[in-house]
């Protein structure tokens, strides 16, 4: 964990940051990519649908480098009281389309009670999205199911991502935290490090229990702040 915290800093220290920007801006892009091929045929149903994905990706795209310029302009990590439902709920409006694309059900159990934590949104939402998508993409079979979770127990709150996709292998666990770790053709192993070193900066504790063929679950637990009437 601390190794890939030094790699991090590293990595932001010699500016080579376009590793991190060409996998950022895949996913949007292959939003975009699929929506163009469906585009193709003329009478597909749901055009205004397909226009409305390649806009709001392209945004997403414009979006990421003005975070990730922002990012390389230092790594100063900026916490603020934070609801933890509000986070999530952000981040799935950002991973609705690949959701939408993968024909991926999603399940959210919530709890009604706002939760707040100590956090920098805009770096969390980066963290829980390279988690995200690592379960999208995971997802081959016929019946895609995500499932996300808020847990609120006494001095803290737990996150929790669990998709039915084609898990790891107990090596493949031991090592997906590792800087360029990777099993995907197209993959950098970039996202958990990167992931990783948000959540440390966030004294977040992280667990990933994963089976071969049935799925995988990561787990975050937060410090929550003392209730504070909403
Ligand atoms: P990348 O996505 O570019 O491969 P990541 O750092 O995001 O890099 O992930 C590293 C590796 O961890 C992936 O290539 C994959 O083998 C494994 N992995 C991560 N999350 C999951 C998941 N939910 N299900 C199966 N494998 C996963
Ligand atoms: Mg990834």
């Amino acid at each position: 964990a601390e190794k890939a915290a030094l790699f991090y800093e590293k990595q932001a220290a010699t500016g080579r940051l376009a590793q991190v920007l060409a996998h950022e801006i895949r996913n949007p892009l292959t939003n975009i990519n699929l929506s163009v091929e469906k585009l193709k045929y003329p009478d597909i149903a749901d055009r205004e649908k397909y226009f409305e994905i390649i806009f709001r990706n392209s945004q997403r795209i414009n979006q990421i480098i003005s975070q990730l310029l922002f990012f390389s302009g230092g790594t100063e990590v900026l916490q603020r009281p934070l609801i933890v439902q509000e986070l999530i709920n952000g981040v799935i409006t950002n991973a609705t389309d690949r959701l939408t694309l993968k024909t991926i059900r999603l399940q959210t159990n919530l709890p009604h009670t706002p939760i707040r934590i100590m956090a920098d949104r805009s770096k969390l939402t980066m963290a829980l999205l390279n988690i995200i998508n690592n379960a999208i993409e995971a997802m081959d079979k016929e019946t895609k199911i995500l499932v996300i979770s808020v847990k609120k127990d006494r001095d803290g709150c737990e996150i929790r991502i669990t998709d039915n996709g084609h898990g790891m292998t107990e090596e493949q666990q031991r090592r997906l935290f590792e800087p360029y770790f990777t099993t995907k053709k197209e993959g950098i192993g970039l996202g958990l490090p990167t992931a990783l070193s948000i959540l440390n900066s966030h004294q977040a504790k992280v667990d990933v229990i994963s089976l071969k063929d049935t799925g995988t679950t990561f787990s975050i637990f937060f410090k929550t702040l003392d209730a504070v009437p909403a």
